[in-house]
């Protein structure tokens, strides 16, 4: 089957209900919930960039087994221009959420994809699995389907140790091996986009070490959102049911994160693509280099949002008239110069890019993790606080869509109007910069920046051990025992 249509995605989402929960309310159709349903449409759109006339040969690759054309994010790359042609295609899937929606798909598909370029990896558990591995990625590729995962498990307690306190009543366990397949129980963290995605992928998270005996945690498998005992439990919706005007943002980009219950869930053999082997499990990342390719993704992503960030800040500044504020031309100054580096640090993955031991081109890790590591933990958490620098009151003197049709009207228009900018234009940029700043859609995209990628305290740990200084130590050490 070629790349999907939108409406071919709704179609598969209301043919297969799965078990969601929101507030209290059992979901019947998530194409339909008022909470969700944005998200759907925006997930919806990206589809149908893929055939969109003028888009269509940007957006997908002949696949390898049919000829017709499916979505890029699936394509193995193997040379430069596969990854540079990558790159366009997430970049226009990315502006289509102004960076907003993390789970555009083609972060999901990175993940598959690079494993099936490194599917050697697989079969080093057991042969099976590599078939497992292939089958499933080409299952993804031909029908185009949607991916969640949850990769950590709930703990009752966070001692510090090098492993997880994982009991079984509570983190995802296998429980039970059968025929049929593998039956796991228990529950997992977070899974973005899963009311409104086709399949959940389980797999161990890197930042979570599993300890050398931990067989029952240790597995990695991809079933059907709507498989029997699988669970949903949403957050609340940040799609508060307002007009694009007022909520510009929540609106349209509620990817909804969920915890996710599994009640004694049979996973196929054929789904199953490690088990039992920790060692594996914990170094999937680098061994399939899966981290070289999602990190990819998601820097190509941060670099939109940085964009975004910076011509949203120029706007309210030309809307405001602050541009010759010495002040104010620093705080743009310092957007433009994390612009440059999220850019440098794209840039320097692709120059340094490099064949793994499987053929597959695999983008250098060192800026790819730069560059993501200080755009959670500092770059973006300071881009917002920099457009409530430059918007102060104007992101509270903010009147609804519904005033300009109200009797308050002729004063909304008379006294928000400025120099450059009526009334009307310059309430619909501020709600805009509102809700990329103060709203809770903005709160939780900074959660999300600081949190995706596992946890930023364990990943700097791995780092610091993981790094090879000693080159650094050495030039320290020839400089200490110089003779002059
Ligand atoms: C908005 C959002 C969306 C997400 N989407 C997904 C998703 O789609 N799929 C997915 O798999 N995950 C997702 N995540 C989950 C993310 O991977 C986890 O939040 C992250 O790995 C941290 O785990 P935790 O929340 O369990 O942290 P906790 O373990 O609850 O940590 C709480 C605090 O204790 C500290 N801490 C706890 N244990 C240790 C330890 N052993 N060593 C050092 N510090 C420790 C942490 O630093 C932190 O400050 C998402 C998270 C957020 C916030």
């Amino acid at each position: 089957m070629p790349a999907r249509t939108g409406q071919e995605y709704i179609d598969e989402l209301k043919n297969r209900p799965r078990e969601v929960w929101i507030r209290g309310e059992r979901v019947d159709d998530v194409t339909t919930h008022p909470g969700l349903k944005n998200g759907v449409k925006a997930v919806a759109a990206l589809y149908d960039m893929q055939h969109d006339p003028t888009l269509r040969e940007e957006m997908t690759f002949a696949s390898p087994s049919t000829g017709d054309p499916v979505g890029l994010s699936f394509q193995i790359p193997r040379t430069a221009d596969d990854l540079m042609r990558k790159r366009e295609m997430m970049s226009r899937w990315a502006w289509a959420s102004c960076g907003m929606m993390g789970r555009s798909p083609d972060f999901m598909n990175s993940i598959f994809t690079a494993w099936a370029g490194s599917a050697d990896y697989f079969a080093q558990d057991r042969p099976e699995f590599k078939k497992n591995v292939l089958n499933y990625h080409e299952f993804l590729r031909e029908n185009d389907v949607t991916l969640t995962h949850a990769l950590v498990n709930l703990q009752r307690s966070r001692t510090p140790a090098s492993a997880d306190n994982l009991t079984e009543e509570v983190a995802l366990t296998a429980v039970k091996q059968t025929d049929a397949g593998l039956v796991v129980r228990g529950s997992r963290v977070l899974a973005t986009l899963g009311p409104i995605s086709d399949e959940i992928a389980i797999y161990p998270v890197a930042s979570h070490r599993l300890a050398d005996d931990d067989w029952k945690h240790s597995f990695s498998f991809s079933i059907p959102c709507d498989t029997p005992g699988v669970k949903f439990l949403c957050r609340e919706s940040l799609d508060q049911g307002r007009s694009h005007f007022d909520h510009p943002l929540g609106s349209r980009f509620e990817e909804m994160d969920t915890v996710v219950f599994f009640d004694n869930v049979l996973v196929p053999w054929e789904r199953v693509f490690l088990l039992g082997n920790v060692e594996l499990c914990n170094n999937y990342g680098t061994g399939t280099m899966s981290n070289s390719h999602t990190g990819y993704q998601v820097l190509n992503r941060c670099l939109v949002k940085t964009e975004f960030m910076l011509g949203l800040a120029d706007l309210i500044v030309e809307t405001l008239g602050s541009g010759s504020i010495p002040h104010i031309q620093e705080q743009v100054a310092e957007l433009i110069t994390y612009r440059d580096m999220m850019r440098a640090c794209l840039r320097a993955a692709e120059a340094d890019a490099r064949p793994n031991q499987y053929g597959m081109l695999c983008p250098a890790m060192g800026p790819i993790q730069a560059g993501r590591t200080l755009f959670g933990r500092t770059l973006y958490p300071r881009m917002i606080e920099i457009i409530q620098l430059l918007g102060t009151s104007s992101l509270m003197a903010l009147p609804a869509e519904a005033d300009f049709e109200s009797g308050i009207a002729p004063e909304v228009n008379h006294y928000l109007a400025t120099d450059s900018t009526d009334a009307w234009e310059r309430s619909k940029l501020f709600h805009l910069a509102w809700d990329a700043s103060c709203s809770s859609f903005s709160g939780r995209q900074v959660l999300y920046e600081r949190m995706f990628g596992g946890n930023p305290v364990r990943n700097a740990m791995m780092l610091f051990s993981n790094y090879d200084k000693e080159p650094f130590r050495q030039q320290v050490r020839a400089f200490l025992n110089a003779d002059d």
